[in-house]
């Protein structure tokens, strides 16, 4: 499958057509941005560390009745996936709290939450993402009905269940996580764009190391060092 046409650059991916009308390749980027961009880096390898993770849990979630826009890798960089028009909502699930949680109401840094909260995100860079709930999402007409409203929160639970199982076995804290999701061309609502590092946080269990890209946020190291021990557990 060759790449044609370069649709979209993000800040993470590069999109580009294909010769078939309803898949596109997702090229995943060193690039590293936090704070809304205002804070940029790169570090090589990161970027196929990305790939590979999040095709490895694309397949996990897939084998547990998850549908997502994955198709397959097509090498350590490249993601062959269904074309979907994204949904401008950032799905958060949180099991412990930590970042804007805590900066938002104060809850304590590192409490485990009663359960497993979710919340949405206008994606909107102008707006720097702001935090909504049901009402505006049908307001604003992100979603138009409660069916899917329903539907993002109830599939976002179960994968986080999925998840939550798979890194605790390889000794790995889901500390939270953001999804995407989009519509393929039937209306379809699939999961989308990526799951790894750059949108999990996740904690060694024993020592509550940080492991994703909190170590890029707040200045702790490499990485690519850390992406390449999660993959190295989650492989095996
Ligand atoms: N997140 C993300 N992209 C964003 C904002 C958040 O992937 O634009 C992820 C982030 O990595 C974390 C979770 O969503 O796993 C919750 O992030 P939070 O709201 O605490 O934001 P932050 O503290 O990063 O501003």
């Amino acid at each position: 499958m060759d790449k044609l046409e370069l649709l979209y650059e993000g800040k993470g991916k590069k999109l580009y057509s294909t010769n078939k009308q309803d898949e596109v390749i997702a090229e995943f980027k060193d690039d590293l941005t936090a704070f809304n961009a205002q804070k940029k880096g790169s570090e090589s390898g990161k970027g196929s560390l990305n790939c590979q993770i999040s095709s490895l849990l694309f397949k996990l979630l897939a084998k547990n009745n998850i549908k997502s826009h994955f198709i397959e890798m097509l090498d350590e960089r490249n993601m062959l996936c269904k074309k979907v028009k994204i949904i401008p909502l950032e799905v958060v699930v949180r099991n412990i709290a930590t970042g804007s949680l805590t900066k938002r109401l104060g809850i304590q840094d590192g409490k485990m939450l009663d359960f497993p909260l979710v919340e949405f995100y206008y994606k909107n860079d102008d707006l720097d993402d702001p935090i909504i709930n049901d009402e505006h999402c049908k307001i604003m007409g992100i979603l138009d009905n409660d069916k899917d409203i329903e539907f993002l929160k109830n599939t976002a639970r179960e994968i986080n269940k999925i998840l939550l199982a798979f890194f605790d076995e390889r000794n790995l804290k889901l500390v939270d996580f953001k999804i995407e999701f989009g519509k393929n061309e039937n209306n379809k609502i699939l999961l989308a764009d990526e799951i790894s590092p750059d949108s999990c946080r996740l904690w060694d269990k024993d020592t509550n190391r940080k492991m994703d890209k909190d170590i890029f946020r707040q200045n702790l190291g490499s990485v690519v060092k850390s992406y390449k021990e999660i993959l190295n557990r989650i492989n095996g």
